[in-house]
């Protein structure tokens, strides 16, 4: 039998996979335009990034629904298609395993607004944006939700209550945090500090508590926000940095720390007790390809048994 995401976890970290966004557009994604379509009308291309980061040595792979909800496909006039979107984003997702076992995170980005007073969405409505997009992510068989890049607790609270509304076997919650100017510290950019998430995710029912992505969030902050996160919670922890800090060039955000130098913070923290280690913004294939070495590097010294998905 299939051992589930949290069962697997206990035994040994898990290897997620790196950017899709920025693999979109070199794939030839206008700017733009809608990522979450391309399941709908270049299911192969998604495939392809999907599969490059399986057989890199992916043990999870998020679906391509970063914008799936109807609030975010509204934007391109594609609100009528959240459930074909987000079904096909798993059903992808799945083949790009090729019959290996894997795990498919079902994605849940924000909502891309601002909830009243501050903005013009209730909160009633990005809730039932949020249900619905879980329900086709959990009824197409994803084996958990991630609730990704979030820098509110009232909005991640509303994906973490969509989940379960839709029965989702391993809810993650996600923050992305910014160093703040000074360099001292981080925190969302709504003031949410690491310890707060955290305790607000388990006292919310998250299985697992992630950062993902945020300004200056690279290998070694991330590894100080693990520390900060096992501070206070026995939770497993998620951490996908991004590729180094964004840098503009000619008008472009690029990412540009290579996978030799990304992976040199790998080990750092895989000990601080990381449990599922992905990159974000900027990554490649080739970047997960390096963190799987070493962290099957990192297995074999602890000693750890390299368990199978299957027992
Ligand atoms: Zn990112």
């Amino acid at each position: 039998m299939k051992k589930t995401l949290l069962e697997l976890i206990k035994e040994r970290p898990l290897l997620c996979d790196g950017a899709m966004g920025t693999q979109l557009m070199i794939a030839g994604l206008a700017q733009g335009s809608c990522g979450e379509e391309w399941n709908l009308t270049h299911p192969d291309k998604v495939l392809a990034i999907q599969r490059a980061y399986a057989v890199a040595g992916s043990d999870c792979i998020l679906t391509n629904t970063f914008g799936g909800s109807r609030i975010m496909l509204n934007r391109h006039s594609k609100a009528d298609h959240v459930a074909e979107v987000n079904k096909a984003g798993v059903e992808i997702a799945r083949r790009a395993f090729d019959g290996r076992d894997g795990y498919v995170i079902g994605d849940i980005g924000p909502f891309g607004g601002l909830l009243e007073p501050f903005g013009e969405f209730k909160q009633s409505q990005v809730r039932a944006a949020f249900e619905e997009q879980a329900a086709a992510l959990v009824e197409a068989g994803a084996d958990a939700i991630i609730i990704e890049t979030q820098t509110s607790l009232e909005e991640l609270l509303l994906g973490i209550k969509a989940a379960q509304q839709a029965g989702a076997a391993c809810i993650i919650g996600s923050m992305a945090y910014d160093v703040t100017l000074d360099g001292s510290t981080f925190r969302t950019m709504m003031g949410v500090e690491p310890e707060r998430a955290v305790q607000f995710m388990e006292e919310n029912g998250a299985h697992v508590v992630a950062l993902n992505c945020g300004t200056g969030m690279d290998m070694l902050r991330a590894r100080m926000a693990v520390q900060r996160y096992k501070s206070v919670t026995d939770l497993p922890v998620m951490v996908q940095p991004n590729a180094g800090q964004p840098k503009l060039v000619n008008m472009k955000v690029v990412y540009d720390e290579t996978p030799e130098q990304m992976v040199q913070g790998l080990v750092p923290l895989l000990e601080e007790g990381a449990n599922i280690v992905g990159a974000c913004c900027g990554s490649t294939p080739e970047h997960i390809r390096a963190f799987r070495g070493v962290l099957d590097q990192f297995i074999e010294s602890k000693g750890i048994k390299h368990s199978v998905i299957h027992a």
